[in-house]
Order: structure tokens, then sequence, then C-alpha cells
């Protein structure tokens, strides 16, 4: 890492951790055999994809053959959306997401939108939240998937998934959720929570980029069933061919263990930290806190600095690495959608910083970070007077 960079932007991507690495290593080099492969080499290689299975499969309390390797979220979330609405065409074309899901979500439905399908876009609360009211109401005859995120990007909410999975199975639709941002940060139990698919990924639990999977209920209430978007092979029981990535299988399954086994420790020494800075920062006069404060994941922050452009203080920060909104819509010169379904103004989203803390956070960069915030921000509120 940079010499004095700062990170506090790990809900974009989070440092590989060096035992996952340590993990990867043999399968980066000597084991390189194709999992796939009918030989013995092949067979280990085989062996430990099984077990990387089952570490993520025991993370959110699935069953090992419900997990589908693919290249990350955002291909977990098309395989999911595109592939159960291809499967079930002719039983509905009505789609329900809410309007704060990750672009991943809502560009797949726009897609499915210019192909015939309609899509609902339920609001949320000022304070970032779904209304199961509202949800209830939009429910329709032939809907198929209602899709809720677990916990969003920005802001850190969490949804009321068991309530809201509750309110889908009545209908008889299928209920699926982004999980990209609780997975390995939270306790899942997929069958407690009535979940039918979930995406998560592996870079944003300290494993390795390009990998990540989608679990896909095989036993009651739902044995899903969806069409796949890649063909050739039938690797992952049909649903997803493609040679296995296997060091990065083995990367998010090692990271997934950690997780595991290190979700206490490491919510108590984040959510200190983070609740260190988000006070202390919220000191700085005509600030505000984005999304439910109780409702929150302990690792993100989004706070308003009212009349202090974004941009401009991420480059006031230099050495410290935030996100103004989302890192996936920052090409685009639109304020955060997810900030603006809460009700903010433009002008208080383009006025946003993220904050989002992770395992190798210390205390010394958070006392960095809020003198530099402090600074920056009252310099710019001078320049404007
Ligand atoms: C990062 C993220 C994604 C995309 O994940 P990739 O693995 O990078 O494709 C999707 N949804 C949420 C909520 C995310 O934070």
């Amino acid at each position: 890492m940079e010499k004095n960079l700062i990170y506090l932007d790990n809900n974009s991507t989070t440092p590989l951790d060096p035992r996952v690495l340590e993990s990867m290593m043999p399968y980066l080099t000597n084991q390189y055999a194709n999992a796939s492969s009918n030989h013995r080499f092949g067979h280990q290689a085989k062996d430990s994809v099984k077990i990387a299975r089952e570490q993520i499969a025991a993370l959110i309390h699935s069953e090992s053959h419900e997990i589908v390797f693919t290249s990350g979220a955002t291909e977990g979330i098309n395989l999911a959306v595109k592939g159960v609405a291809e499967f079930l065409s002719d039983k509905g074309k009505h789609i329900i997401i809410s309007a704060t899901e990750h672009t991943a979500v809502l560009d797949v439905c726009a897609f499915l939108e210019s192909k015939g399908f309609e899509i609902t876009y339920l609001r949320v609360d000022n304070d970032g939240l779904t209304d199961l009211e509202e949800l209830k109401s939009s429910i329709r005859k032939d809907t198929i998937l209602v899709s809720v995120m677990f916990v969003n990007n920005e802001t850190g909410v969490i949804q009321p998934i068991r309530e809201i999975s509750n309110a889908v199975h009545e209908s008889g639709a299928l209920f699926m959720t982004d999980g990209t941002q609780a997975f390995g940060k939270m306790l899942i139990d997929v069958d407690d929570l009535g979940i039918d698919l979930m995406a998560f990924s592996g870079h944003k639990i300290y494993g390795p980029k390009g990998i990540g999977g989608l679990f896909v209920r095989q036993r009651r209430p739902n044995r899903v069933k969806l069409t796949p978007l890649i063909h050739g092979g039938g690797h992952e029981k049909g649903m997803r061919s493609g040679t296995s990535n296997v060091p990065g299988i083995i990367g998010l399954g090692e990271a997934a263990k950690i997780a595991k086994k290190e979700m206490v420790k490491d919510r108590q020494a984040i959510s200190t930290l983070r609740d260190e800075l988000e006070s202390k920062l919220l000191k700085i006069p005509d600030t505000f806190l984005n999304g439910q404060p109780e409702k929150r994941l302990y690792n993100v922050s989004s706070i308003c600095f009212k009349g202090a452009d974004a941009d401009a203080i991420m480059i006031g920060l230099k050495s410290i690495m935030v996100s103004n909104g989302s890192a996936c819509t920052s090409t685009k010169i639109e304020p955060s959608h997810v900030l603006t379904a809460m009700g903010l103004s433009e002008e208080d989203a383009y006025s946003t910083i993220r904050f989002s803390l992770g395992r190798f956070n210390i205390q010394a960069e958070i006392d960095k970070a809020v003198d530099l915030v402090s600074h920056v921000v009252s310099a710019l509120r001078e320049m404007i007077d």
C-alpha cells in the first residue's frame, strides 16, 4: 500500500487479507489443475473447490450445492434476475425492486424493461427503509421476482429482510437479495430469512477480485430454477459454464472462513472506530447522517457536509480514500440515486461523503481523518462565504 494512504473506502473494495493470499498461492503456482480434469491432479483441485464451497455455505447456512460460483456479484445478480425472468416468463413478466438497489440490479432491470418486462420500483422513506405496505400492494398475480438489497452500499442501511420475504412468499413470487455488503459482515441464515437467491462477492470481504457467487435455493420453500447466462460444458450444475477459477474460489472460501471465525471481533473493532469517526465528524456544524442510525451496518458512515462539494472535499483529503456516493456511478455526473430516493436535495447529495471502514483500519487513521476532514470542510466553506 502507498505510504501514508488511509483507506476508508472498504465498500468499494477491500484489501486482500494476507491469509487469503497465502491460501491461494499453491493454486496460482504448482496446483494448476483443471478441477474438471479426470485425473488425480484434477481431483485434488476438485476436492479443494468442494471445501471452499462448504466454507461459503457455512457462512450463510445453506447447502453447499446451492452455491454457484460467478465472476462476482454483478454476474450473480445478472444470473439471478435474467435467469429467473427468462425461466418464468410464461408465468409472468412483473418484477419488483427497491429504488435504492445497486446499479447492477437497476441496469439489469432496465434491460429487461426493454425486453417487455414490467418493473416496479419501491420507494424508501427518509431513513432509507422499504415500506412493507407499499411492497404488499405492489405484488400482483404476474409478479415473478422481488429483489431488495440486504445492506445498502452507500448508507449501510439494513432492510427488514425477513418481513419482506414473508410478504413475497405469501404471493408465490421468489425473493432475491443483493447480499454483497452483508455477506461476511453480519450473521446471515438464508433459511431463517427466507432468501431464495442471494448474490455475493469475494473482493468486498478481503478476498480476491473476479470471484463471487450466487446462492440458489434448492429446498423448501422453493426449488429455484433459472436459465443460465453462459452455456458450454455444464459447470456449476449447468448454471454457469466455464473452467472453474480455482485460485479465486479457494481465496473466496478462505475469506468466508475467516469472516465466520472473526465476525464478532471485526464487528467490535470496526464499529468502535466507525462510531468515533462518525460522532466526531457530526460535531462539525451543518452536517447530518444519512440512513436510519440504528438499522445500519457497523462499518459505514454517510455524512452530508452542507454547502461543501464532495468532489472538492475528496481533492482536499489527498491521501484519505473515501467515496462520494457510489463508486459504480461516479463516472456519471448525477447525484446519488440512493440519497435522492431518501429525500435529499441534489445539493445535499452532492455534499455527501461515504466513509467505509474495514478490518485493517487503526485508531491513528481515524484521528487523522477527523482532523483533516474538519480542516478541509471549514476551508471550503470559508472560500464560499
Ligand atoms: C460491489 C457491489 C456489487 C458489485 O459487486 P462485484 O463483485 O464488484 O460485481 C453489487 N452490489 C453491491 C451492494 C455492491 O456493494
